[in-house]
């Protein structure tokens, strides 16, 4: 029936051909609730009429303007609202179509910093083994899931990876939270001595780590421990946003609740919801100025960068966010989701972990909830559960794998800010059902 190459050759989807509200259709007229947002993207549902009706408008007035000619309105506008509410100092806006392009975009901009401020030598990356940056070549470098990576190497851009992202502290007892980041952190601090601290570029996080770990905060202060870290040794800071940010944990930006800037931060699915492909970077000004001072000059570029439709799409998701003080309600409904989760799966054999921040949460599989112990991986949960949803009309997003010889067997669930508690009840009572 497809000519298309579908990520996974041997499955037959089901065809959507409507969405509306938090639920999709398909062509046999079956109803999915989007408890997953897709991949975290669609953070006010399907067809919502306040970003259409801008969508439309911008069709009609605009659809393409190449960036070598002209800005837009409508790119200018989304840039003034991300920077006005932009942690300080991030003051400045790269707009690209996805999550893999910002990183990428990041990446090149933290090697053309240092080459403009006259340190060419500084070229190694960090990044952490738990962490999913993007599948084009360099942020498959980055992110350090060795099963994305191994059939591809030689890998362009050579990046150094340390532990932990915290993903598996749900079976390891008896260390504190403040021992546990201090822990961490030195892994960082060693990792640049050997590398040379003037030669390390940067170190690259996902604030919550998002599909390959499954939505996992990090613990108190490592993140100011890290940002220290990097001052120390002037090394740049890369969060990426991309999964966890746009409201996703019930801030705008996930770093917030961290108390820490970074020098560059990367956003894309929930900032466009889905209704264009849309991603940016966001610079904190020593970045913006050291390009001013210098060669004047991004040496980037795409042909779809500040693309008029997208910029709509994204300018219409946040206003919708504002307007209808959506934030709050990523706070409150992820409270009560996190109750009904806890009370529904909280005693269940095999759910070992329930986690996550606002509209962010995951549960991970075990064989054995006292013990922790994995599933063997014959016997991995998140796939099974996801087909046993997708029967019961439910959309969540299964991830795991073997990240290090250490098994992650997990449901990641995001749904969109508009959920209300009978919503976040369907969707419990159907995960139970599928479980
Ligand atoms: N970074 C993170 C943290 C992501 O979760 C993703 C997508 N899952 C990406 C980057 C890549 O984004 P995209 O798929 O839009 O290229």
């Amino acid at each position: 029936m497809t000519h298309i190459l579908h990520r996974t050759i041997h499955t037959k989807m089901p065809v959507a051909v409507g969405g509306k509200g938090i639920e999709l259709i398909d062509a046999e007229g079956k109803t999915y609730i989007d408890a997953s947002g897709g991949a975290a993207v669609s953070c006010l549902g399907h067809g919502h009429p306040e970003v259409l009706a801008v969508l439309h408008e911008q069709l009609d007035r605009l659809a393409y303007a190449h960036t070598s000619f002209f800005t837009t309105e409508v790119t200018e506008k989304l840039a003034d609202r991300l920077v006005a509410d932009a942690p300080e100092g991030l003051n400045h806006v790269y707009f690209l179509t996805g999550g893999s392009e910002a990183v990428e975009a990041a990446l090149k901009m933290a090697r053309q910093y240092f080459v403009e401020k006259g340190e060419p030598q500084r070229r190694h990356i960090i990044a952490r083994r738990q962490s999913y940056h993007g599948n084009t070549l360099g942020a498959l470098a980055t992110g350090g899931n060795e099963w994305r990576r191994a059939q591809f190497r030689p890998l362009l851009v050579e990046t150094h990876h340390i532990d932990p992202c915290f993903a598996y502290r749900f079976q390891e007892t008896g260390e504190s939270d403040e021992a546990y980041a201090a822990r961490a952190a030195d892994q960082l601090e060693q990792k640049i001595l050997e590398l040379g601290p003037d030669q390390v570029m940067a170190f690259v996080a996902e604030t919550v780590v998002g599909a390959t770990a499954g939505a996992v905060p990090a613990v108190a202060d490592y993140f100011k421990r890290i940002r220290a870290i990097c001052d120390k040794y002037g090394v740049l800071l890369i969060l990426d946003e991309v999964m966890c940010g746009m409201g996703r944990t019930g801030t705008l930006h996930a770093c917030e609740q961290e108390g820490v800037v970074p020098d560059l931060m990367t956003i894309a699915k929930g900032l466009g919801g889905g209704y264009q492909p849309i991603g940016a970077v966001l610079l904190h000004d020593r970045i913006f100025d050291a390009f001013a001072q210098g060669s004047g000059f991004f040496h980037h570029g795409h042909t779809y960068t500040g693309h008029p439709m997208a910029a709509a799409a994204g300018l219409a998701v946040q206003e919708v966010i504002h307007r209808h003080n959506l934030l709050s309600n990523v706070v409150d409904m992820g409270d009560y989701f996190e109750s009904r989760l806890i009370e529904r799966f909280g005693n269940h054999h095999n759910v070992g972990d329930i986690r996550g921040r606002g509209l962010f949460r995951a549960l991970e599989f075990v064989g054995d909830r006292t013990s922790k112990a994995p599933f063997e991986p014959a016997l991995k949960l998140n796939a099974r559960v996801k087909k046993e949803a997708m029967a019961r009309g439910l959309m969540v997003y299964p991830m795991g794998g073997t990240v290090d010889g250490r098994a992650g067997d997990h449901v990641l669930l995001a749904p969109p800010f508009i959920v209300n508690k009978q919503d976040v009840d369907a969707i419990v009572d159907r995960l139970g059902e599928a479980v």
